[in-house]
Order: structure tokens, then sequence, then C-alpha cells
């Protein structure tokens, strides 16, 4: 009967690898700290840039300006309406020649 206590063997001071410029590190997390703070800021970066793109997509949609107003019940009516669903008649831009 051999009632030894298991003791895991582990890799002794095995140095990891940075995942960002694969040089070797000896610290905690395997990465160096200014590797670290390098991938961090091209997160930023990538995430900046897809905000601005949203941007620029989101700036592109116009509001359609072929509404005019109505001054008397303020509904948005095309530009070619001449009357009004309330009844409010539109002045032409062309004045007749008879007053
Ligand atoms: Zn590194
Ligand atoms: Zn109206």
């Amino acid at each position: 009967m051999t009632n030894q206590p298991r003791t895991f063997a582990y890799p002794s001071k095995k140095a990891k690898s940075c995942p960002v410029c694969g040089q070797s590190s000896y610290s905690k997390d395997g990465i160096h700290p200014q590797c670290a703070v390098q991938l961090a800021d091209e997160s930023r970066k990538v995430q900046l840039q897809a905000a601005r793109k949203q941007a620029s997509q989101s700036g592109q949609k116009k509001q359609k300006s072929w509404n005019k107003q109505c001054p008397k019940c303020s509904t948005q009516l095309h530009v070619r309406r001449k009357e009004c669903d309330c009844g409010h008649v539109f002045r032409q831009t062309k004045s007749p020649s008879n007053g």
C-alpha cells in the first residue's frame, strides 16, 4: 500500500509567449505591460472607426423636403398640393393678371 500524497508537477518557470509581440514574457499574464496597452489601444481604434462609420451612414439620411406645412392645421403636405384637407387653399406663386 502506497499512501503517497500526489504532487502535481508544474512546469517550473516556463516562459509564456506574449500574444502581441510573440516574445517570451515572464510576467503574470504572459503579456508585456506595454503590449497590453497596445492591444487595448488597438481595440479602441477599431471601435472608434466603427462608430465613425455609423455616424457617416446615418448622416446620409436626409429628410424629404418636398413638403410644406399648412398654416391652418399644421399638416405636412406635398408642395404640389394646392389645397389642404382642412380646406385651406394655398396661394399661387404665379399671380393672376386680373386683381
Ligand atoms: Zn509583448
Ligand atoms: Zn390644413
